[in-house]
């Protein structure tokens, strides 16, 4: 029995020196020492001692320079990356000291920003997962808590902002995105740079306020130098580019227009619908939904079918269908010249059509002209599909559902997913 537990004791104290090799070779640091490596009292998890090296002077947390030692804390845990199902805490005595410029301030230890319970290895380890998973499935997979995940991803985004850089940008895209129940919703701002496209900013609410926001952060300069601003026809984005950006070309976001045409579309022909069955008619356009909206190329053959009979009578969805097909056209032009003159002619015939919504929506594209012709003189290089394309991946990001929807969270989730933003870096790769 007594051999068998010295058995047990040796072998232990064999993984552990292996433990320790592994150590000081991945996440070394100068001027301290991994002393022990044993089973925590659960033998769930792997606790590693951590002293100052001999004669090692401590570092002020304040001005980062040596100073003489004043007292030590109680211990505290460390959390680091799990090790084969166990986990690992480095179990380390932080030192005072006194500082000549600070007074008697906590060591600063290079492992630990010193806010967090959890290594700097640890943190950027689960925010790397958090990119893949979501949060709630990183904390499942490496035994850990939500709230763990989310102040990895906190401080992992933080040191991004703080050390992201910001120069020479020369097209953005603003677009609102809805994040909660109600009528809640985000600015996002993007770098749709051909060479780099990334999540820039992201506001509270979307006023002219939250956007201009956005222009304080980036500075006058910045603001200056860009050179193209894509958006969508929201009123308080097209005043604030006016007036911040007024050198770019302002671009309309065409997927908001094609939207709009087929909200148009779809307000004929509900309101007919329910005029011919109020009439006593046939429900002609029962179940026609998508054979008007989709893209003819879309279509199944059913609904191609509908569709053929459909366009033989003299609807006015018929008609408006027509008119919204029509102005498919527009986007195949090169010269803003003759896309300006389809345009006119187009909104011509819509406000002939004595089709309300059509009307409406021809009075609006006239307003905005000089935007949608924009898109024409600036070459169709920035188009709002890469917009649509960043807004959809942020749709995902908060899909998966980050536990708690508060601003702040998504704010974090955003920038982590569609940020690129630069990483704390580490001297061996854990993963
Ligand atoms: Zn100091």
């Amino acid at each position: 029995m007594a051999r068998f537990t010295l058995e047990v004791f040796a072998f232990e104290i064999i993984r552990a020196m292996e433990l320790i090799t592994i150590l000081n070779h991945c996440h070394h640091h100068r001027g301290f020492v991994y002393q022990y490596a044993r089973f925590g009292p659960d033998k769930k998890t792997i606790e590693v001692d951590v002293r100052p090296r001999q004669g090692a002077t401590a570092v002020c947390s304040g001005c980062h320079q040596p100073a003489p030692g004043y007292d030590r804390l109680p211990e505290r845990r460390f959390e680091f990356i799990p090790f084969w199902g166990f986990l690992v805490f480095l179990l380390y005595r932080m030192r005072r000291v006194s500082c000549r410029r600070c007074g008697v301030v906590v060591e600063e230890v290079p492992w630990s920003d010193g806010k967090h319970q959890s290594t700097k290895a640890h943190m950027l380890f689960l925010a790397r997962w958090a990119r893949r998973l979501s949060w709630k499935e990183t904390a499942e997979a490496f035994r850990t808590s939500w709230d763990r995940v989310c102040d990895a991803v906190e401080y992992v985004v933080g040191w991004g902002l703080e050390h992201r850089t910001l120069e020479s940008i020369r097209a953005i895209g603003v677009d609102e995105i809805q994040y909660a129940k109600g009528h809640k919703y985000l600015t996002l701002v993007y770098q749709i740079d051909q060479g780099l496209t990334r999540l820039l900013w992201i506001g509270k609410q979307r006023t002219i306020e939250s956007f201009q926001d956005f222009f304080t952060v980036i500075g006058e300069k910045l603001a200056s130098q860009i050179e193209f601003v894509c958006s969508d026809m929201w009123q308080p984005y097209l005043d604030v580019i006016r007036e911040k950006c007024s050198q770019a070309l302002h671009i309309l976001d065409r997927f908001h227009i094609v939207a709009k045409m087929n909200k148009a579309l779809d307000e004929v022909r509900a309101a007919e619908s329910r005029r011919m069955a109020q009439e006593g008619h046939q429900p002609l356009l029962k179940k026609s939904r998508w054979c008007v909206l989709k893209r003819k190329d879309n279509l199944t053959p059913q609904q191609k079918f509908r569709l053929r009979d459909l366009l033989r009578y003299n609807l006015q969805t018929v008609r408006a269908y027509l008119l919204k097909e029509d102005f498919q056209q527009f986007w195949q032009y090169n010269s803003p010249t003759w896309a300006g003159m389809f345009l006119d002619f187009w909104c011509y015939q819509a406000m002939r059509s004595r089709i309300e919504p059509m009307k409406k929506i021809a009075r609006t594209l006239r307003s905005h002209r000089e935007f949608l012709l924009n898109y024409f003189k600036a070459k169709k290089e920035f188009s709002s599909g890469v917009v649509e394309g960043l807004n959809n991946k942020a749709k995902v990001t908060m899909r998966k559902s980050y536990g708690f929807r508060t601003f702040r969270i998504l704010e974090l989730a955003l920038y982590h997913s569609l940020g690129k933003l630069p990483e704390p870096e580490l001297t061996h790769e854990f993963f």
